[in-house]
C-alpha cells in the first residue's frame, strides 16, 4: 500500500523540545512511512486530518526552508534534535531531499545537532554531516535478528544496513550512537549480547537503552503480530510485570559497556 503524501504549510519548524539535553526538535515531515508497531509518535495523527493509518500517510513540510531560516536567525548555539516525532530518512527523503536541504542550513551555523534514524539513507548525506562542527547520528536498533525487525518495523532499513552505516559513519569520524528502544523482553539475555557485540564491533561510541511503554506502544498490535513468532511472549504481554526482566537486561547491557569502556545510558521514559 502506497502512503498518502500531502504538502503542507508549516508555521515553525524548530519547536521547543521536552527531551532531556534537547532545545528543538527538528521534523520536515508529519507521519512516518516506517510503520513501526510500537511507534511513541502515533499521537501526531490526530493533527493531520487524516484516515489512513499512522505509517501510510506522510505530510511534507514545504515551506520548512523559508521558516528554518528565519527561526535559525533568532536561536543561538542550541542542542536541535531531526527526527522526533518522524524519522528524516524514512523513504520519501530520497525523492524530496527535504531533509539534505535543512542540513545544507544548518551545517553554515553553530549549534549542536543530533539526528535519530533507523534508515541508511543517512549515508548519502555523509559528506555534509562531516562539515558539522558538533553532530551525532544514533540509530535505533532494537534487536540484531531482521525477522523481527519485518515485524516491528516493516518499512525502515535491514538491520544489515543500519548497522553497516554505523561502521561507515565511525569510520569517517562521525560520532555515532545506537539505541536500543523500546527493549521489547522477547529478547532473550543471549540475543541482547548478540546485538551489543554487533554495535560495538561496528564503531558505536555510546549505547541507549529503554523499555517498552505499553500505554504508547499499543500492546494489542504488538501481541497479535508476535503471536507467530514469539507466543508465549505475546500471550502474557498485556498482564506481565517485565520489573525482574529490566532488572537483568541493565545488568547484562551496563556490565558489557563498562568491560568495552564506552558509555551506556539507561534511558527512562
Ligand atoms: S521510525 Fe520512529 S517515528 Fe517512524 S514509525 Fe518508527 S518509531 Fe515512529
Amino acid at each position: 500500500m502506497q502512503p498518502k503524501i500531502r504538502e503542507v504549510q508549516c508555521k515553525s519548524i524548530l519547536n521547543k523540545s521536552g527531551i532531556q539535553g534537547v532545545d528543538f526538535a527538528l521534523n520536515p515531515y508529519i507521519g512516518c512511512e516506517h510503520g513501526c508497531l510500537y511507534c511513541y509518535a502515533k499521537f501526531m495523527k490526530k493533527y493531520t486530518g487524516h484516515a489512513e493509518p499512522w505509517g501510510h500517510f506522510v505530510d511534507i513540510k514545504v515551506n520548512a526552508r523559508e521558516v528554518l531560516e528565519k527561526q535559525l536567525r533568532r536561536i543561538g548555539r542550541k542542542t536541535i534534535m531531526l527526527g522526533t516525532v518522524t524519522d528524516a530518512y524514512q523513504p520519501i527523503e530520497q525523492r524530496t531531499m527535504l531533509t539534505r536541504s535543512l542540513l545544507m542550513q544548518l551545517a553554515t551555523k553553530d549549534l549542536h545537532l543530533h539526528i535519530q534514524t533507523k534508515s541508511s539513507l543517512v549515508l548519502r548525506d555523509l559528506e555534509l554531516l562531516t562539515r558539522f562542527n558538533d553532530v551525532e547520528v544514533c540509530f535505533t536498533v532494537i534487536t540484531p535478528d531482521d525477522a523481527d525487525r519485518v515485524i516491528l518495523e516493516p518499512r525502515a532499513s535491514s538491520i544489515r544496513d543500519r548497522l553497516r552505516a554505523v561502521e561507515t559513519l565511525a569510520s569517517q569520524q562521525v560520532d555515532v550512537s545506537v539505541f536500543i528502544g523500546p527493549l521489547i523482553p522477547f529478547m532473550s539475555m543471549g540475543k541482547i549480547l548478540r546485538l551489543l557485540k554487533a554495535v560495538y564491533n561496528c564503531g558505536a561510541k555510546e549505547i541507549l537503552w529503554d523499555q517498552l511503554n505499553y500505554i504508547r506502544s499499543n500492546a494489542g498490535r504488538l501481541q497479535s503480530a508476535l503471536r507467530e513468532r514469539y507466543p508465549r511472549f505475546a500471550k502474557t504481554l498485556p498482564y506481565a510485570s517485565f520489573d525482574a526482566y529490566y532488572d537483568k537486561a541493565d545488568q547484562v547491557i551496563s556490565e558489557f559497556c563498562a568491560s568495552r569502556g564506552i558509555e551506556g545510558i539507561g534511558v527512562k521514559s
